[in-house]
């Protein structure tokens, strides 16, 4: 299997990527290394630690996976119970299903046992896949959490430990566990943090769990895949269900993701949709794991065309033929503006990022033009066109009167959702409700 290498990517093998690994590489499609890889794959390997400023996208996946693996490709399988060799730490459950598969294909001819631990799922099935010990575990911080604080798993042998989306782990409010599932992993382990940006609290994370650090940065802070288009469409709020449909009508649009602000509003926006005659399937943080993946699954294998998400549900999936992203109101956060449209434009593909801008979030869109130091261009303004009426289109008969100007606003209609004054940013809670008191990891005998 090592032997033939002829066939074998030259750039991989020259990083240090020896054997199976390489063939695996190829497999799946990884002929060259990309630039993410070619810096860390070198500096991991040497036992560096890894501060990673990337997108999802840039190919970090295999950056810190194919060196985790060659390391523990022949340890052997004397593993103690409960434990992981290494850590996968990731926000959201699509990104840790993601990371296992990736994983999985590239540890192909190689006996590299994995576990996924996250919530929304039976929690019986991964403490007995953790049982005999794994060599690399992926997880969610929530669920790891209470895992470890149970006794079900054992973080005392890992000594490899990967913080994926970094930032995004701190904009759910996970950075507490973060610090404490990094605490309980092996004192000499070796760390890799990947972060899309870097606000100061990641940067004052990764002092106080990276040492001496290469520091590998891909795209510079908040800037944006060069082959993404942007485009602002100025459209009050009430507007955005016409405007919407109307965009989605030209066949270019050929695979989709429509970010929503909440989860209510995702599935407005899908309802609308379904009643402009446009099916469109849902994510976010209230629908059932399975729910989730069917979605997602149906999206990546091109039989559903349109996925309206929030930005937690969103984050890093990586399907690879997505055209468009329509934002359909700004993120709270400018940071996330940069982390919708990274679901396009990716490998080199071109992208099309259209963001639905009402006059009242204006200050919002100034945000995010400081992030990406660009200033965003205004294809279209439609916000003095009159409001359109909504009908849903099955009992009515076609009256040409709906295209009739309302004679007049009400006071106080600002519309449906009201985007202007955005009420008091929340702590978002991760798992639905407050346990008592701080999660502190038992210091029973494990
Ligand atoms: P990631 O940033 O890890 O989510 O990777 C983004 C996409 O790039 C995935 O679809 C990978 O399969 C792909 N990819 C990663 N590394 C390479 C490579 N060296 N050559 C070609 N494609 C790659």
């Amino acid at each position: 299997m090592t032997n033939d290498n002829n066939a074998k990517p030259l750039g991989f093998a020259q990083l240090g990527i020896t054997g199976t690994l390489l063939d695996a590489a190829a497999a799946a499609g990884m002929s060259a290394p990309k630039p993410i890889q070619e810096k860390a794959i070198p500096a991991f390997l040497e036992g560096r630690d890894i501060l990673g400023v990337a997108q999802t996208g840039s190919g970090k996946t295999a950056a810190f996976s194919l060196p985790i693996l060659s390391k523990i490709i022949g340890l052997g399988n004397k593993r103690r119970p409960r434990t992981a060799r290494a850590l996968v730490l990731v926000p959201t459950r699509e990104l840790a299903v993601q990371i296992e598969k990736v994983v999985r294909e590239l540890a192909k001819g190689a006996h590299v046992s994995t576990a996924l631990v996250l919530g929304g799922v039976s929690r019986r099935s991964q403490v007995k896949r953790m049982a005999p010990g794994v060599d690399i575990l992926i997880a969610t911080p929530g669920r790891l959490t209470d895992l470890v604080r149970e006794g079900e798993i054992v973080l005392s042998d890992t000594t490899w430990l990967v913080l994926d989306e970094a930032d995004r782990m701190l904009d759910m409010g996970f950075i507490n566990d973060v610090r404490r599932i990094a605490k309980a992993t092996h004192p000499a382990r070796q760390t890799a943090l990947f972060s899309a940006t870097m606000p100061k609290e990641i940067e004052k994370l990764s002092a106080s769990l990276l040492r001496e650090p290469v520091r590998v940065e891909i795209a510079r802070q908040g800037t944006t895949a060069a082959e993404i288009r942007q485009s602002v469409v100025m459209a009050r709020t009430k507007q955005k269900r016409k405007v919407l449909s109307d965009m989605l009508a030209d066949d270019n649009m050929r695979q989709v993701i429509i970010f929503a602000r909440t989860k209510h509003g995702a599935d407005r926006v899908t309802r609308d949709l379904g009643r402009d005659g446009f099916e469109a399937a849902v994510i976010h943080g209230n629908k059932s794991q399975n729910a989730r993946q069917r979605a997602l699954d149906g999206f990546r294998s091109g039989s559903v065309r349109i996925l309206v998400a929030t930005d937690i549900a969103a984050r890093g999936i990586d399907v690879p033929g997505i055209s468009h992203v329509v934002n359909f109101d700004l993120p709270d956060e400018a940071e996330s503006y940069v982390h919708r449209i990274g679901r396009t434009g990716r490998n080199g593909a071109e992208g099309e990022a259209i963001t639905l801008c009402d006059p009242a979030e204006a200050s919002k869109l100034r945000q995010v033009e400081r992030i990406i130091r660009m200033r965003l261009n205004v294809s279209q303004d439609v916000t003095r066109e009159p409001d359109p009426v909504h009908r849903d289109p099955a009992p009515a008969r076609q009256e040409p009167a709906n295209d009739r100007p309302r004679p007049f606003k009400q006071r106080g209609d600002a519309g449906g959702e009201r985007t202007g004054s955005k009420p008091p940013r929340r702590k978002r809670n991760r798992r639905g409700g407050p346990k008592n008191g701080a999660v502190r990891f038992g210091s029973r005998a494990a």
